[in-house]
């Protein structure tokens, strides 16, 4: 071999540059300040936005604000034990929390470590809790139904998988119990669900943690909580990290349903945090980068197309507002986000009309796409005569001499109204969303008293399963409504009416 002297000498040079640069000694911090969850470091001039810091005593923290001599840090933990003069360590790594089929059935708190006594989690994956929003080019159309299980929803707001759907209502309306029924709906749908509840009681997280291990849910489901008596900072990452924790599955090609119960306490724990850190207040005393705040975390629901793995995250973000004001500065921006809106309302609430859901005012973008062909077709007369019937019953109350027609329009109403109730944790299955649209739409039920309309519902369903179940399987298999199936559907309920008392 025939090496030139100066070649071996320039390399040996460029090794040794190289080298003296690699012995950098890592760069410790002092804690100059402390308190409310929030420390202030002077140093650690290296750390990355939402570094992980390492404190003296072993408690871990969050670098937010990076400024030009010192850094506001959150602590992911109880500031207790962290004093003025301690020394912060930068660990290289961002937040992260485990993921992967091992969290199925545990509840863990917003870091993901368990708080179910359930012993360690031995996850597979771990996963940083920020993440870029998959790109467009990656994504697929959104357009297979994520069935909810609830007649109002599915016929009138169907949501698609991969959508982004906003449940918005004032406190007490039935918000937290739409997300849950349509959490248990998902069983053996193939659906990974994954509820977070952000400033809640303890107490209720825990209910509702039993009503869906109740309801054999908790199977394929994960609960993150960060409860209202934990710190500002971990409510604020715990949509972040339930999300973390969705991408892991949706990259590996599964469904899955993610519940942020509710963006109004994240927001408000931001909005505490980042005054805390002196971050300059805006629109009702939040910081200006709320909105971010919510489009990011909403942006990584998604469907991604085959080559990108063909999974999907479909988000339920709530959001509770006050008396019903839908212009405040949270709900618009996150309707502002989504992909339509659940509207729940507290009038038709007290009314009775459960789940309360006001079909003018909830939509969902996808619509129709994120339906089968049979409820497509079943569903669509449907919130055109509701609105008729509110604008008739509005009028109506003034007068009394109603002609016949308008009388019919009433009656009709009423009874679709009451149809659209439905108890909770009793989800229908989408054939038997069908066909009782089907009786109600076609006014089988017009000699039906309204208070009886839904054991109507009940026993028609009952009647059909046992009488014609060939209706519901061919529903199921084919997804359409052929006019061979409505004939055989229209000699059942003709047949069922016969054997019924009226
Ligand atoms: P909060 O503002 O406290 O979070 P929310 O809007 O989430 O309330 P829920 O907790 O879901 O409301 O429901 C309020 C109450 O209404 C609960 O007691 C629940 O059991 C009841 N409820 C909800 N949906 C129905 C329904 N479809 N039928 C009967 N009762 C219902
Ligand atoms: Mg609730």
């Amino acid at each position: 071999m025939n090496l030139k002297p100066g070649e071996i000498s320039s390399v040996i040079k460029a090794e040794i540059k190289r080298y003296s640069t690699g012995l950098n000694v890592t760069e410790a911090g002092t804690v100059i300040q402390v308190g409310d969850g929030i420390a202030r470091i002077y140093g650690l001039s290296k750390a990355m936005s939402s570094e992980l810091l390492e404190f003296e005593n072993g408690t871990y923290g969050m670098a937010l604000n990076l400024e030009e001599d010192s850094i506001g840090a959150v602590l992911l933990g109880s500031d207790a034990g962290v004093k003025e003069g301690d020394s912060v360590r930068l660990t290289g790594r961002v937040a992260e929390v485990p993921a992967g089929d091992a969290m199925l059935g545990r509840v863990v708190n917003a870091l993901g470590q368990p708080i179910d006594q359930k012993g360690p989690i031995n996850a597979t994956a771990y996963r940083p809790i920020e993440r870029v929003a998959p790109g467009v080019i990656t994504r697929e159309e959104v357009n297979v139904p994520l069935q909810t299980g609830i007649k109002a929803i599915d016929a009138m707001a169907p949501i698609g998988r991969g959508q982004r759907e906003l449940i918005i209502g004032d406190r007490q309306t039935g918000k937290t119990a739409v997300c849950i029924d349509t959490i248990i709906n998902q069983k053996g749908k193939n659906v990974y669900c994954i509820y977070v509840a952000i400033g809640q009681k303890a107490s209720s997280v825990a209910r509702i943690v039993k009503t869906l291990d109740d309801f054999g849910a908790m199977e394929y489901s994960v609960v993150v909580a960060a409860s209202a008596s934990e710190s500002a900072p971990l409510l604020f990452i715990a949509p972040f990290s339930g999300c973390a924790i969705g991408e892991e599955w949706m990259e590996s090609g599964k469904d899955v349903l993610i519940v942020y119960d509710d963006l109004s306490r994240h927001a408000v724990a931001y909005r505490a945090m980042s005054l805390l850190l002196r971050r300059p207040p805006g629109r009702e005393a939040y910081p200006g980068d709320v909105f971010y705040l919510h489009s990011r975390l909403l942006e990584r629901s998604a469907r991604l197309s085959r080559e990108y793995g063909g999974g999907s995250i479909t988000a339920l973000p709530i959001i509770e507002t006050q008396a019903g004001d839908i212009s405040a500065y949270i709900p618009t921006n996150v309707i502002s986000i989504t992909d339509g809106q659940i509207y729940m309302e507290s009038e038709m609430f007290n009314a009775g009309i459960r789940p309360a859901i006001n079909p003018g005012l909830s939509v969902s973008r996808v619509g129709g796409s994120a339906q089968i062909k049979a409820m497509k077709k079943i569903a669509g007369p449907l919130r055109m005569e509701l609105a008729q019937y509110r604008e008739l019953a509005a009028f109506a109350q003034f007068g009394s001499d109603l002609d016949k027609d308008t009388l019919d329009r009433l009656k009709q109403g009423e009874r679709i109204v009451e149809i659209l109730k439905q108890p909770q944790y009793k989800p229908l299955t989408v054939e038997q969303q069908v066909i009782i649209l089907y009786a109600v739409t076609h006014r089988y039920l017009k000699d039906i008293n309204v208070e009886k309309a839904l054991d109507f519902e009940n026993d028609l369903l009952n009647y059909i399963e046992t009488e014609s179940p060939d209706i519901i399987s061919e529903i199921h298999e084919t997804g359409e409504f052929r006019p061979a199936l409505e004939e055989k559907l229209i000699a059942a309920l003709d047949k069922f009416k016969k054997s019924i008392k009226i």
